[in-house]
């Protein structure tokens, strides 16, 4: 892989809490276009690795290249205007605001016209299938509704690179392969993801390729075949 192909790196990226080493050294290269897992067991580090990249943790050691550009420790939200963009695992939209005004609320700061911005946000309502809804308040939303919308909120800034912290948690199974749809639809028109997944059925039908995390460092990568027979991450699930 050329460096040219590569959208988001990090090398040797490290995160301590006190005695804690939650990121050890990790090394890690997001081709453009691509849709990257990550897994590992439960405190591997993958939520910490997206805090760090994302700058709203300091790293400890290393850095993070975004789209040819060292970012390491840019603020989250240069980096999301930037073209990188990130969900949380706990969704929290503004609950007594309705779906649009949240959507509006996304400072984009990319000289649209208020009309263009409410063009915008009419859009990708649309896309998420959440148009129906887009006045209501966000209090009254399901939990999948509600991830629907934080990807929405992100795709306000027309990000490169999606980082999702677990899309397919807590949704029901027809929101659920909703989701994937449309991150394969976003994906199929240039945007690439990187995605923390626990259920390993979502990580097989989305994920290109698959980084492994345990105990801090990231110990494997390959298709998700592939790393599913490596014996150090055999260990890492069984063992642990
Ligand atoms: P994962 O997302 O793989 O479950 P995390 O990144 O959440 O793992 O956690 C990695 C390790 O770092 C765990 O041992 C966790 O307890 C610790 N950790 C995470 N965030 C903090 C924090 N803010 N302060 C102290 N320890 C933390």
């Amino acid at each position: 892989m050329t460096d040219r192909d590569t959208i988001l790196k990090t090398t040797d990226l490290t995160k301590r809490f006190g005695a804690l080493t939650a990121n050890d050294e990790i090394s890690l290269a997001v081709e453009r276009g691509e849709i990257r897992g990550i897994i590992g067991p439960n405190g591997s580090g993958k939520t910490t690795f997206f805090n760090t990249v994302t700058g709203f943790y300091e790293p400890d050691g290393g850095t993070v290249h975004f789209d040819g550009e060292e970012v390491t420790g840019w603020e989250p939200h240069r980096l999301a205007r930037r073209g990188l963009g990130r969900t949380f695992q706990i969704v929290s939209p503004f609950k007594n605001m309705t779906v649009r005004q949240n959507m509006l609320a996304v400072q984009t700061d990319d000289g649209r016209s208020r009309e263009e911005k409410r063009d915008r946000v009419g859009e990708i309502l649309e896309f998420l299938e959440i148009d129906h809804i887009a006045d209501n308040e966000a209090r009254g939303m399901s939990g999948g509704q509600q991830k629907l919308l934080e990807l929405g909120r992100v795709l306000m800034l027309d990000p490169d690179v999606v980082m999702l912290d677990e899309p397919a948690a807590g949704v029901n199974p027809a929101l659920e392969s909703r989701i994937m749809d449309h991150i394969h639809e976003l994906n199929d028109d240039g945007t690439t993801f990187v995605v923390i997944e626990h259920d390993m059925h979502v990580m097989k039908t989305l994920a290109d390729t698959v980084s492994v995390f345990d105990s801090g460092r990231h110990i494997a990568q390959g298709d998700f075949e592939e790393v599913s027979q490596d014996e150090a991450v055999r260990e890492a699930y069984l063992g642990g």
